[in-house]
């Protein structure tokens, strides 16, 4: 038998030792070293189990804690309106939508959440697919080509990355909500391009800040780029009725390009939305990967998701307790000089604790005393800025607020673990 052609030969590579088992891969060896740092710390934080909806409480054990880790923000999973209406489309069209939109898998269903989406994101028309990170991966990996530029926000979410990652286009961060480091990079960039694409959030789920998106709709404008805004964390949050950034800072309807969102969040389902003009979107349903080559959003997530939305709109207390939650969360940490990072207006309340085994500890500990809260740490912040991720949602009464801070401050002092303080006055 003869090797392979000399063509078939990679090309500028040297031999290097084989690896043929998992175990032996240097990513692997990585990953082991980090989880027995951490969970020579007691418990595992990740992965716990609930046997309930996340609402204000959840269970964990068999045992009731208060719940500040889901991103359920207006109460929509375990909503009764929303589960009837997953349960009659069950009923009605069986469990799986059993094909690509395109071929069989179409309902009505589909056609009215889309239609709905539009209208509530005021936008021409609207595409729902199956996931939230899949629908960000296959849009940002799509949308652009090699003549194309993506710059897309430092802090953005691995959805974003990972699309730009597939993508064919050049692509590059820049600094955190820093529009004069966006301009700059225009200035000297745009004439290169044909198509530029700005990606942002609407708010940041690590530090709950919201982007400045005003300002870059007027650069989107001033150098002819395309804006996308993640709304995963604005949409259901900010704004008077939930809106998202458009109602939260007034804009015109066709201001952003593309409005991204997720149905997982403050829809209480799962999937992701684009909305945007009905030209892009047309072209999205016959030629979108993530879309096209995948199965349209089970019934039972595409008619729940629809109620959810018509709940929303037409209850505009639930807004208003998400307020009083998140006023109440923020006012209470404020008041303790917790530091709660750039927080304050939208559902994500962290509180910092510094190093990453002091959160992981401190989630542990706490989900023993009662509060499920989870860690976040590096990489998905910086080295040094662990925090705990609470959330806050519209069934979240003050008294439970403030009962988790009193156990959160009283578990960390019990443990001699420093808390970092700030003074707001001086802010
Ligand atoms: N975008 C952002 C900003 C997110 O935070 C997330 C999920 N955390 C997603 C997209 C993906 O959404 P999903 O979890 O519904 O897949």
């Amino acid at each position: 038998l003869e090797g392979p052609a000399e063509s078939d030969k990679p090309k500028e590579r040297v031999p290097v030792r084989p690896i043929t088992r998992f175990e032996d891969t240097p990513e692997y060896k990585h990953f082991l070293e980090r989880q027995e740092a951490l969970v020579g710390k007691g418990d595992n934080p990740y992965f716990v189990a609930h046997e309930s909806p996340l609402l204000d409480t959840g269970i964990i054990d068999g045992k009731e804690v208060l719940e500040f880790g889901s991103y359920n923000y207006v109460g929509m999973s375990g909503r009764k309106e929303v589960k009837d209406a997953a349960k009659a489309a069950i009923d009605k069209y069986g469990t799986s939508a059993s094909g690509s939109r395109l071929l069989a898998g179409e309902k009505q269903i589909h056609k009215d959440l889309e239609k709905e989406i539009a209208d509530w994101k005021h936008t021409e028309d609207a595409i729902v697919c199956v996931g939230g990170h899949s629908t960000n991966v296959t849009f940002v990996g799509n949308f652009c080509g090699k003549n194309d530029l993506i710059l897309y926000d430092a802090l953005a979410h691995n959805s974003i990355e990972q699309g730009c990652k597939l993508s064919d286009a050049t692509s590059r961060p820049f600094p955190h909500s820093d529009t004069a480091a966006l301009e700059t990079i225009l200035k000297s960039q745009r004439a290169y391009y044909e198509k530029v694409l700005i990606v942002i959030e609407g708010a940041y789920s690590m530090d709950g800040d919201i982007a400045p998106v005003p300002e870059f709709v007027r650069i989107k404008k001033e150098y002819g780029c395309f804006l996308m805004v993640d709304e995963a964390h604005s949409a259901c949050v900010i704004g008077k009725t939930g809106g998202g950034v458009d109602e939260y800072f007034n804009l015109n309807g066709d201001d952003i390009d593309i409005k991204y969102g997720t149905l997982s969040k403050g829809l209480g389902t799962c999937g992701g939305y684009l909305a945007g003009k009905k030209c892009l979107i047309d072209f999205l349903r016959y030629n979108m990967p993530g879309f096209v080559f995948s199965v349209g959003i089970s019934p039972a997530l595409a008619a729940g998701s629809l109620e959810a939305i018509r709940t929303l709109r037409s209850h505009p207390e639930i807004m208003e307790h998400l307020r009083t939650a998140i006023k109440a969360f923020a006012d209470s940490a404020r008041r303790r000089h917790l530091d709660i990072c750039l927080a304050g207006e939208t559902a994500v309340l962290p509180v910092l604790v510094g190093k990453d085994e002091d959160a992981w500890f401190l989630s542990n500990e706490l989900k023993k005393r009662g509060v499920s809260v989870p860690p976040a740490m590096y990489p998905a912040v910086p080295k040094g800025k662990a925090r705990l991720r609470f959330c806050v949602i519209s069934e979240h009464k003050p008294e439970q607020i403030e009962k988790a801070l009193d156990i959160l401050e009283a578990t960390a002092r019990e443990y001699g673990i420093e808390l970092p303080r700030r003074n707001y006055d001086k802010a």
